[in-house]
């Protein structure tokens, strides 16, 4: 989401004038899109923020991060912009303030969107803006506001234009797509659509496992260019959790829904996010949550620590929390069992087939080439091959947990 709104951002400065460079110590201006969804990265937002306006440059603290904490970020940058605002950007750049008023919201920074000019092979396309779900662990419906659907035509428009410039993969990104719904059309209707403007490849992200449905599974599996891969997070596998978390579904019900989705999409893989160690969490809790994700399978997980955000709810309603080595400790068994699956499911790959497109090259090695399968899963190649390249492999062996395959010509 950031990285998309840091994309428009771009576009509109350098359609108003602005030059972009790719190396800070050139700039005058730093803009710092923050996320704040957990702690780590707020902080690295505040300290590069300072960092640079140390160094007398113009600073811009962008996104959540702004929105958050605005008191706290004023001693590090000159203008403070929420997401909500960033369609005054260029009026107000070169004048210090603060921007944060939710009420100015409005689609039109993403018409900025619409034509972009470096359209890559691989692109976002926002289709929903803010979440109305109120999770108590979490300050996305602080920092982005209400839920807002953004109108079809202008997903359309979007997507035919990418797709004109040469986009063979699009993303369709959301807090909680599944609950997308404009004039009547919800988001089955919306994937269908998206479907038949063309691009080769479709993703969406992120699922709700309340909000899904069997309806978005049947069109997944009805178009060939709807990516067999749900990411759908399941935060705990405990339903006493969950309901503490305000999530609206139990363990059996998550079960349920991705054996189901399994069942109706052919190689469907599934992904997720985990949290260990929120407030209350005993061992049966978590062992819970061990216990869904052996059943599940998952084909890769993020897993995180909690941390109290304020101005959450859980944030405010528990004094204590789970100690921090407890926490640690926790986070590494279940990265573990994670782990133990994956690899499992990596060594099953090996002598199948799978079509690739490839999206950059190994850090250590530029002759090594990465891509992803349509399951969403990185497969490096021994080759050097073009980005935004579609290729055909078989997965020879895995390398930790990564398959390495050999391209068919
Ligand atoms: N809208 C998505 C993603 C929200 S943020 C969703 O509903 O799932 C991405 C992930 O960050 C969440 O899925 C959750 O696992 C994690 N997260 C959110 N708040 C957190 C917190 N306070 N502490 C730790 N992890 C958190
Ligand atoms: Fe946060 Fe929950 Fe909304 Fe996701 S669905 S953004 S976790 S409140």
């Amino acid at each position: 989401m950031n990285e998309y709104d840091s994309d428009v951002i771009k576009d509109m400065l350098i359609k108003n004038g602005f030059l972009y460079t790719k190396s800070p110590e050139d700039a005058d201006i730093i803009i710092v899109n923050g996320c704040v969804v957990r702690e780590k990265p707020e902080k690295k937002a505040v300290e590069v923020l300072k960092y640079f306006k140390d160094r007398g440059k113009f600073t811009i603290a962008a996104g959540c991060i702004a929105q958050k904490d605005k008191d706290a970020l004023k001693s590090v940058s000159n203008i403070v912009i929420g997401p909500m605002e960033y369609d005054s950007l260029v009026e107000v750049i070169g004048k210090d303030g603060v921007y944060t008023d939710f009420a100015r919201y409005r689609y039109r920074f993403y018409k900025y969107a619409e034509k972009r000019k470096d359209v890559s092979f691989s692109e976002y396309v926002t289709i929903m803006t803010g979440c109305d779900n109120f999770c108590s662990y979490c300050v996305v419906p602080f920092t982005r506001g209400r839920e807002q659907s953004r109108s079809v035509e202008a997903i359309r428009r979007e997507v035919e234009y990418l797709v004109s410039k040469g986009a063979v993969e699009i993303t369709l990104i959301g807090q909680n797509v599944n609950s997308y719904f404009y004039n009547g059309v919800d988001f089955k209707d919306l994937l269908e659509k998206v479907a038949t403007v063309g691009p080769q490849r479709i993703r969406f992200t992120t699922s709700h496992p309340r909000d899904i449905s069997v309806a978005v599974f049947d069109v997944m599996r009805k178009y060939d260019n709807i990516m067999p891969w749900l990411h759908l997070p399941l935060q705990t596998g405990s339903t006493r959790l969950l309901k503490e978390m305000r999530r609206g579904y139990t363990k059996e019900e998550y079960i349920y829904i991705t054996k189901l989705a399994r069942k109706i999409i052919p190689d469907l893989t599934i992904s997720t996010d985990i949290m260990v160690a929120y407030p209350t969490e005993t061992e049966e809790d978590f062992e819970e949550t061990l216990e869904v994700v052996r059943e599940v399978q998952f084909d890769y997980a993020y897993m995180f620590i909690y941390s109290p955000r304020k101005p959450s709810s859980a944030y405010y309603r528990y004094k204590e929390q789970i100690p921090r080595e407890i926490a640690v400790k926790r986070h590494r068994r279940l990265v573990d069992t994670v782990q133990e699956i994956v690899t499992e499911k990596r060594t099953e790959m090996i002598g199948k087939r799978y079509r690739l497109l490839i999206d950059g090259y190994s850090k250590k090695n530029p002759n090594v080439s990465r891509g992803k399968t349509e399951g969403n899963i990185t497969v490096v190649v021994n080759e050097k091959i073009p980005v935004g390249t579609f290729i055909d492999v078989i997965i020879k062996e895995v390398r930790g947990t990564t398959p390495v395959g050999i391209v068919i010509r």
